[in-house]
Formats: C-alpha cells, sequence, structure tokens
C-alpha cells in the first residue's frame, strides 16, 4: 500500500506525510486485511474518511484508490508481456476517459430542442472520433490479455456504453431526455473499479 501510494496521502491534493493504512470499507464490516480494501492515507484525511458526517465518501474513495498508478514496480517492465498488459490497460483507460464525456456532450445536446443540427453533428462527429480510438484500445486490450477476465470485463463495460450510444444515435430529434442524463460512467464505475483490481493483481500489484 504504502508503495503503491508512493508513501504519500493517497489523495492526490493532499499527498502529505506520514500514513497510515486505512481500510476503505470500514474493518468492522469486512473483518479482513485485503490489498483492494486498504489505502495509505494521512491522519488528517484519515479522520476525515471516517467520520461519516465528513466530506469524503466511499465512492471517492474507490477512486482514489483506482487512481494510483499500478506501474510501481521498476521490475514490472522488464518482465515479458507485463509492459504491455500494462500499456493496454492504461491506454483503454484513457480513451474511455475521452470517449465517455463525448458521447455525454452529444447525446445533452441531442435532446435539447433549440440546438442547432450543425452543433449536434459537430458534437456526433468528435464522438465518432473518439469512439475510434476506444475500439482500437479495446481490441489491443484484449489480444493482450487474452482469455483473461479482465478481456471479458473490459468487453462489458465496452458494450454497456456502446449500446447507449447506439440507442442515442438511432433515436430521432430530439432523444428523450432521461436518455441523454443516463449517468454511464456511474453505471460502469463498479465494473471498472473491478477491472482494476484484476489488472493489479494480474500484474502482482
Ligand atoms: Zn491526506
Amino acid at each position: 500500500m504504502l508503495i503503491e501510494a508512493g508513501h504519500r496521502c493517497a489523495i492526490p491534493t493532499c499527498k502529505a506525510t506520514p500514513v497510515e493504512i486505512a481500510h476503505i470499507v470500514p474493518w468492522s464490516k469486512v473483518r479482513k486485511h485485503e490489498f483492494k480494501n486498504l489505502i495509505a492515507l494521512c491522519p488528517t484525511c484519515h479522520t476525515r474518511f471516517d467520520d461519516p458526517h465528513g466530506p469524503i465518501g466511499l465512492k471517492a474513495m474507490r477512486q482514489y484508490k483506482a487512481n494510483l498508478n499500478p506501474l510501481l514496480s521498476g521490475n514490472l517492465s522488464n518482465r515479458e508481456g507485463q509492459a504491455d498488459r500494462l500499456a493496454t490497460y492504461q491506454e483503454l483507460r484513457a480513451c474511455f476517459a475521452e470517449w465517455i464525456p463525448a458521447e455525454a456532450k452529444h447525446a445533452a445536446a441531442k435532446s435539447r430542442r433549440a440546438s442547432q443540427p450543425d452543433t449536434v453533428e459537430d458534437l456526433r462527429t468528435q464522438a465518432v472520433t473518439k469512439f475510434a480510438s476506444v475500439v482500437g484500445a479495446v481490441a489491443d486490450f484484449q489480444s493482450v490479455w487474452k482469455e483473461s477476465e479482465a478481456r471479458d470485463l473490459a468487453g462489458a463495460i465496452f458494450y454497456h456504453a456502446a449500446d447507449w450510444i447506439d440507442e442515442v444515435n438511432e433515436s430521432r430529434f430530439p432523444i428523450p431526455k432521461q436518455l441523454a442524463r443516463r449517468d454511464i460512467a456511474e453505471e460502469i464505475s463498479d465494473a471498472s473499479a473491478q477491472l482494476h483490481l484484476i489488472v493489479c493483481e494480474e500484474l502482482s500489484m
């Protein structure tokens, strides 16, 4: 956990030292110490997180955990195949991070009666470009992570988002508000966190 967080508080805007090891889901609930549920925090952030009325929620903490870079060990890049696996994962994440907001922007514009057709079309074109990158990234990821749970999970996440985009693209202007407002990032957040854990475990992090 200390190496994962670089011996600093895992909250990116804090990074204070010294650190303590905190349970993400409380010890009183899980009754075990597992890597995936532990995170390095400074005493101040730890206290703020443990306070049920405090400003740091469970979801935020899970995100901080997920954001810790899985590339930690210098040896990793020397291990055959591991570097490729990590690189395709990081590429996949980066592409998704651009794609979903682009699609959401397009969907939002397409749901507003007042939107200009040119604007909607521009946003669609931008989203399609990002979509193409994601398709490439998913294919690369799956070819490197062959026959693994990670491979299947990445596919499932992609298709979940792609189904929504199909619906947005196929629905006539203006599309229903509730379709535009679907929070796909939220819908795939558990699966994405799960994928992250599998990747970390597979890469022996
Ligand atoms: Zn802190």
